[in-house]
């Protein structure tokens, strides 16, 4: 196959990865985006949910994001610069699952609302910790008016949710 047919999903041109202004390394806009532009696809490694449950995972925050279907992705192998989006409780970008056409889940990270040329880019992990631990286990230092103090996802949900989650 050559490059031109498919666009390769580590091709995220509206990413620069750089020195976050709140944790580790952050992904920052390259240009001016409107609202609900792609960024790119979160890559990775796939796990169905019971590979998810046969598997020993280290004990810390990692890259692996779980979809409302179970199945998960660990961004950490073969990933690409989305996995370098932090956490913000007041986020400009959001996770949005769609289907492909062959069926495949996929997790599309794309902005929220305008964002401006290196501007730094932020999604809400909606995290959960698989083990039960306490919110204070996982403090959110965001600095938004509206931070809840933890990245865990603190509102009850309806319906299974993406979200990053913590082994
Ligand atoms: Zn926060």
């Amino acid at each position: 196959m050559t490059a031109s047919r498919k666009r390769n999903a580590n091709d995220t041109p509206l990413l620069r990865v750089s020195t976050s202004g709140i944790h580790g390394l952050g992904a920052f806009a390259t240009r001016d985006l409107p609202a609900g532009v792609l960024l790119g696809l979160y890559e990775g490694r796939r796990y169905t949910a019971d590979q998810v449950a046969a598997r020993t995972w280290d004990n810390q925050l990692t890259y692996l994001f779980m979809l409302s279907n179970g199945e998960t992705i660990d961004g950490g192998k073969g990933g690409n610069a989305t996995r370098h989006l932090n956490h913000s409780c007041d986020p400009n970008c959001e996770a949005v699952e769609e289907y492909d056409d062959a069926g495949r889940l996929d997790l599309r990270f794309q902005t929220l609302v305008p964002v401006a040329a290196g501007e730094e880019l932020f999604i809400d992990y909606g995290l959960t910790a698989d083990d039960g631990s306490p919110a204070s286990d996982y403090p959110c230092r965001c600095g938004a008016a509206t931070c809840r103090g933890t990245m865990l996802d603190t509102e009850p949900r309806e319906e299974a949710q993406p979200g990053l989650v913590a082994r």
